[in-house]
């Protein structure tokens, strides 16, 4: 008999960096038929190809989940910004193109967690396979693979002053922060090929959307997994009010990222029984570790005034430089439209105790008042600092059972000294690359905080009122051994058949780096794994 057209091998929940990747790698074959549903609509606004883009779809709700945090309390109670992409590619198709996948001891960390199979050693195929780098391939790097990695394409005399002032501050050179060794200052890879932002949903969606075994549903929100006692048998999901349900035969695989993921089975009844039941969702699995452990990257930026009319701010500020830029990007896709959201920057031990990197120091070719933001409207630039490993853990939970409704998300920012600690090293050891001279010669100002902030308290409030993310959340679906953990080394859902959580929030911590890159090489696996059992 055939299967009824709502009947599929594989339900892929969530279009995103992990998601395009299950579903370019279920297809392939022929052998299976796959279903990917995606909450947000197709990727054809033009923003979402180009780089700069980055910066308008930063508060686009149409793309984005707009998110906030809940008021933090070490944070002067801020709501933080907490964007997500909402379409195709998911936040591949907004964030900020940076390519680096976090240091080997991260890896080698979670092998020691107990999660066989994901040491650097393990991981590092993985990473090689999704690449396809445009240095060509090497011991670190791959070619050929569906994800565009390329180098900054001008290498602006700001980011070089940059790389220069940090070298004159004692931190060596390095080329190639995905190779043998993080540390030092030099500029960053970008997910992009030939000046065109390389999503997975370009990378790996695209050739794959024509596979006669696969059927992609976008505008479709999954509201509450199907379950037989504990096997998942398939998804319900909302297309506009129309609510549809789908099987599927062999595996639900949530890739929903580190917000919608724990959000999805908590509105399924797994999760914290206390919470589920206040709002009366039937529990199926006492689960307290689902939506636990947030751990996202925080940061402070010093925004500098710029001697020169050099910057993104004089571009979009003066119809002629605009129109040169546009004219660039045009006809040799290069100039302001290709840049990533920060262009170099340098890795460094701030604490004398670290043995690995512990802060990333960047540079950003503009100014904004406020994330999301028009520029500044003088010539200005950012140097940004990154706590790298933060020890701070919080949470994302339903506030309701009504799946449209955003969860509580509280990432507990600077809840610990260490963190506080370190994140002031790092403002220090930023503000001492902005006055060597390589870069102070291009520098007017402080403009924030200003020199008036001087002092460690002064400091620290300045990074608690000021700083912010840079959208790295992960852990709210933790893969571990440990009774809190949500998915096994093979991120199968404890306890359950036929569920996995492939993305972003399985990550055990967050990588000493940014996220994309390591959350796509989560699903090379991940789709490796789930091949390797459907054939038994
Ligand atoms: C603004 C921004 C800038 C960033 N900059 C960088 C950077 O420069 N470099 C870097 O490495 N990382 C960066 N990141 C982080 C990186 O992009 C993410 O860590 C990574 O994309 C996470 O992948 P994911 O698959 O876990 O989730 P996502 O890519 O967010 O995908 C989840 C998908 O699931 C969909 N979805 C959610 N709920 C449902 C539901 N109920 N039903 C159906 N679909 C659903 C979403 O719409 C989305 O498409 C940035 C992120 C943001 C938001």
């Amino acid at each position: 008999m055939p299967a009824s057209p709502d009947t599929f091998d594989f339900i892929i929940v969530g279009a995103g960096s992990a998601g395009c990747v299950l579903a370019n790698r279920l297809t392939a074959s022929g052998r299976h038929r796959v279903l990917l549903l995606e909450a947000g609509p197709a990727n054809r606004h033009p923003w979402l190809h180009i780089p700069l883009g980055y910066g308008r779809l930063f508060t686009n709700p149409r793309y984005n989940w707009c998110y906030q945090t809940e008021p933090q309390p070490e944070c002067h109670g801020r709501n933080v910004i907490a964007p997500r992409g909402k379409t195709l590619g998911g936040s591949s198709s907004i964030n900020g193109l940076i390519y680096i996948r976090g240091q080997a001891e991260d890896f080698d960390h979670w092998r020691q967690l107990g999660n066989a199979g994901w040491s650097h050693e393990d991981v590092l195929p993985y990473f090689r396979k999704a690449e396809d780098n445009e240095r060509g391939a090497d011991e670190h790097h791959g070619s050929g693979g569906p994800l565009g990695v390329s180098d900054v394409r001008d290498r602006h005399p700001l980011a070089a002053a940059f790389i220069e002032a940090a070298q004159q501050c004692g931190y060596p050179r390095n080329d190639d922060f995905n190779g043998a060794a993080q540390e030092g200052a030099g500029f960053y890879q970008t997910t992009m090929r030939k000046g065109v932002r390389s999503s997975t949903a370009a990378g790996y969606l695209k050739p794959a959307r024509r596979r006669g075994n696969f059927t992609i549903v976008s505008n479709a929100l999954a509201t509450r997994i199907l379950f037989d006692g504990r096997r998942a048998t398939g998804i319900e999901y909302l297309v506009g009010d129309q609510k549809r349900s789908a099987n599927a035969n062999v595996e639900v695989l949530v890739a929903s990222g580190a917000f919608n993921s724990p959000q999805l089975l908590q509105l399924s009844g797994l999760g914290p029984a206390d919470l589920l039941q206040s709002l009366g969702i039937p529990v199926i699995a006492d689960l307290p570790g689902v939506g636990d452990h947030l751990n996202d990257h925080y940061f402070a930026r010093i925004i500098l005034r710029c001697r020169e009319p050099i910057t993104l701010n004089d571009a979009a500020r003066n119809w002629l430089l605009g129109a040169k830029a546009v004219a660039d990007y045009a006809l040799f896709r290069r100039g302001y439209f290709a840049i990533p959201a920060i262009s170099a920057g340098c890795f460094i031990k701030a604490l004398p105790s670290s043995a690995t990197p512990d802060i990333q120091c960047s540079i950003a070719l503009y100014s904004i008042h406020n994330l999301g933001d028009w520029v500044d409207a003088f010539s200005g630039f950012t140097i940004t600092s990154t706590l790298l490993r933060p020890e701070s853990r919080g949470h994302v939970r339903i506030k309701s059972a009504d799946p449209r409704q955003a969860p509580a998300i509280h990432p507990n920012y600077l809840a610990t000294s260490k963190d506080r600690d370190t994140l002031l090293a790092g403002v220090k050891a930023l503000r001492r690359i902005a006055k060597a001279p390589a870069l102070a010669q291009h520098v007017v100002e402080e403009v924030d905080p200003g020199p008036q902030c001087d002092g460690d308290d002064a400091l620290i409030d300045f990074i608690r009122r000021r700083g912010s993310t840079v959208y790295h959340p992960v852990s709210t679906c933790r893969m571990g051994q440990d009774t809190k953990a949500v998915v096994d080394e093979r991120l199968k859902v404890r306890g359950f058949e036929r569920l996995r959580v492939i993305d972003a929030s399985i990550m055990p911590a967050v990588v000493s780096g940014n996220t994309n890159a390591a959350t796509i090489m989560i699903a090379e696996k991940g789709a490796d794994m789930v091949l390797e059992d459907a054939r038994g």
